[in-house]
């Protein structure tokens, strides 16, 4: 059941001579000022970061760059290696048969033989191939002696006989038409259904009503407004740490006090570099370019604990370039041309995106007094920095810029904290083995009320430093495996 619908993504407005209007407008990746009907408010008042997921079937995977890395050995311990956060209930290992199956479904192009990782399952595609920008990165990389590697990539690289190879357009946040960047509802969806899965569309859940201990039923409300109760004997929520919370918020007698806190969104800053020469930087899929996992680890000496992933980031299209893109705007009136040309193609950015620590203030707030048109709760995101995060995200904006010279950047533009990049929820239900200090079980099960299982990475209890969908997807399949083991004969 989704309270959104199928996107169409062969009439994606990737192909259409608007498709930057439509990253400002009906593809934004806040819901806020997206305001499509499948949307819901979201209180970010609070928040330095705002809300960033999408509502359709496929979920986020609708808006996104498809950058697939997977979270290391290293992030299931925070705790034991730095006495921060909780330690994972499970480590990579247990984890590695579900993301070899989830990279197959996914379809993803990449290189072996990264020495930052554990070996990788073989990828099904060769990796992208290296644009200009990427290759002038690259020198830079290796005149530091920093790592680097081409990214993992849920992007098919190659024809098969469902999807085409990435011709390089470009837009993949707004679909893509060849099918090349993969998305869940495309991966996934015709599968399920063969199986015996029955699609819903359209329709919110807005309570779940229990009764000694279980979930009974779910209420729901249709596109025509009209309201069901629907009996249930088993309840699986993939949202995300905000619709999550709000679902488990509407059961009347349960609750956990941790439910909703030590929110986690790794807080990202840009550093773009602007090079003489023209680098055509906007074609290639603009978030899966190289990345350098060199400051992903802890070294005690820079004065924070975890780290920071490098990514690259291509160049953007001619009217986000004139807005600022990254960055800021290239003034108006008569330098406009002069500074347009300057920057349009010239600008490969990093990402300085940082591990973030569950820390209790930062939450989602519940209220059932404040009901949104769909008569739920609504939900307000309370975010800020950590010092921790603080004195990461500084130091690596000044390893951004290190690279960005040494790869040859004549001009270099920071961007200290991008606002509209809330896209990785996580948190605020995390999983544990005991219900003192977490709200779900390892299997993702709700402590308390063990027939709802929650699948989105509200469960996570940490973030690593690197994008979390592959580590996702892996939970999610998993939490599938171990259900079907325990209810069927
Ligand atoms: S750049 Fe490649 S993956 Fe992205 S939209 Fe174009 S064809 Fe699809």
């Amino acid at each position: 059941m989704e309270r959104g619908g199928c996107v169409n993504q062969r009439a994606a407005p990737s192909l259409t001579p608007e498709w930057e209007l439509a990253l400002q407008k009906s593809f934004h990746a806040n819901p806020n000022i997206r305001c499509n009907d499948a949307d819901y408010p979201v209180d970010d008042t609070q928040s330095v970061i705002k809300p960033a997921f999408f509502n359709a079937i496929g979920g986020s995977t609708i808006r996104w760059g498809a950058h697939f890395p997977r979270f290391r050995p290293s992030d299931f311990y925070p705790h034991t290696l730095d006495g921060v956060a909780t330690d994972w209930p499970m480590g990579y290992d247990d984890l590695v048969p579900y993301m070899d199956i989830n990279d197959q479904m996914m379809g993803v192009s990449g290189l072996a033989g990264d020495t930052a990782n554990p070996p990788r399952s073989p990828r099904q595609y060769p990796p992208l191939a290296s644009c200009e920008g990427s290759k002038r990165l690259i020198h830079g990389a290796n005149q530091l002696g920093w790592h680097w590697w081409p990214a993992d990539a849920a992007i098919a690289t190659a024809d098969s006989t469902t999807r085409r190879a990435c011709n390089n357009c470009g837009p993949c946040g707004i679909g893509c038409p060849r099918h090349a960047r993969a998305s869940a509802d495309t991966a996934y969806l015709a599968a399920a259904q063969h199986a015996g899965v029955e699609l819903i569309q359209h329709t919110v859940v807005t309570r779940i009503l229990t009764s000694t201990g279980q979930a009974k039923a779910i209420e729901i409300r249709t596109q025509n407004n009209e309201k069901f109760v629907i009996d249930l004997e088993h309840l699986v929520l993939a949202g995300n740490a905000i619709s999550t919370n709000v679902l488990l918020s509407s059961m009347n007698d349960w609750n956990n006090p941790l439910l909703g806190k030590g929110l986690m969104l790794h807080p990202t800053a840009i550093v773009t570099g602007f090079f003489r020469d023209n680098l055509n930087s906007y074609t290639g899929p603009f978030a899966t370019s190289i990345v350098s996992q060199q400051f992903c680890e802890t070294e005690k000496k820079r004065g924070f604990v975890r780290g920071f992933q490098l990514q690259a980031l291509r160049g953007q299209g001619p009217l986000t370039t004139a807005l600022g893109g990254y960055g800021n705007p290239v003034a108006w009136g008569r330098s406009h041309a002069k500074g347009f040309s300057q920057a349009f193609g010239h600008g490969m950015s990093l990402t300085v995106t940082c591990e973030d620590l569950p820390e209790p203030v930062n939450r989602i707030e519940v209220s059932k007094e404040k009901l949104d048109h769909f008569g739920m709760p609504t939900a307000k995101m309370h975010y800020r920095l950590g010092s921790n995060t603080e004195k990461m995200k500084t130091y690596g904006i000044e390893r951004a810029r290190q690279w960005l010279r040494a790869a040859g950047a004549e001009k270099i533009s920071v961007n200290p904290l991008s606002k509209q990049a809330g896209f990785h929820l996580m948190g605020t239900a995390p999983m544990g083995v005991s219900e003192r200090d977490s709200v779900t079980a390892p299997d993702g099960r709700l402590h308390g009320v063990a027939n709802i299982t929650i699948i989105d990475a509200s469960v996570f209890p940490s973030s690593s430093p690197v994008n979390p969908t592959s580590t996702l997807q892996a939970i999610a399949l998993r939490a599938a495996d171990l259900m079907a083991r325990r209810l069927s004969p």
